[in-house]
């Protein structure tokens, strides 16, 4: 894999981050700069560089990262209270980091979208 950025460093353990969960298909860490009281992010192990690069192959993956998202949802103690995933897409939505990446915010009540 190359690691042409901050993500995918992470997933290497080459950069420090708080890593919350890790398996053989993905990585879920805190959030540098936390917009809410819980606010972490899911990432694939693999470079997908935008939402718009899925791939029908990746349908398994992409579940999987969903299905985390929930699980560490639960650890953190707000999957009752009730939590938000965001994925940012390309310039528009703001996204920073080339590597698909959801996240999961929570442990407050969110302003509405
Ligand atoms: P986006 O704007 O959707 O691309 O989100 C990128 C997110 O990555 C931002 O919320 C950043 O705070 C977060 N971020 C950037 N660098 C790091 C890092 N080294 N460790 C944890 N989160 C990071």
């Amino acid at each position: 894999m190359k690691e042409n950025n901050i993500f995918q460093k992470i997933i290497n353990k080459k950069i420090p981050a708080d890593i919350l969960y890790q398996d053989e298909k993905v990585t879920v860490f805190s959030d540098i700069n936390p917009k809410a009281p819980v606010h972490f992010l899911v990432i694939p192990n693999k470079i997908i560089t935008s939402l718009n690069k899925i791939e029908k192959k990746d349908k398994n993956l992409v579940f999987h990262m969903l299905n985390i998202a929930i699980l560490i949802a639960k650890k953190k103690k707000i999957y009752n209270t009730g939590y938000r995933l965001i994925i940012n897409c390309n310039n528009h939505a703001g996204q920073e980091i080339n590597h698909l990446h959801i996240h999961v915010l929570g442990g407050k009540r969110l302003k509405s979208i």
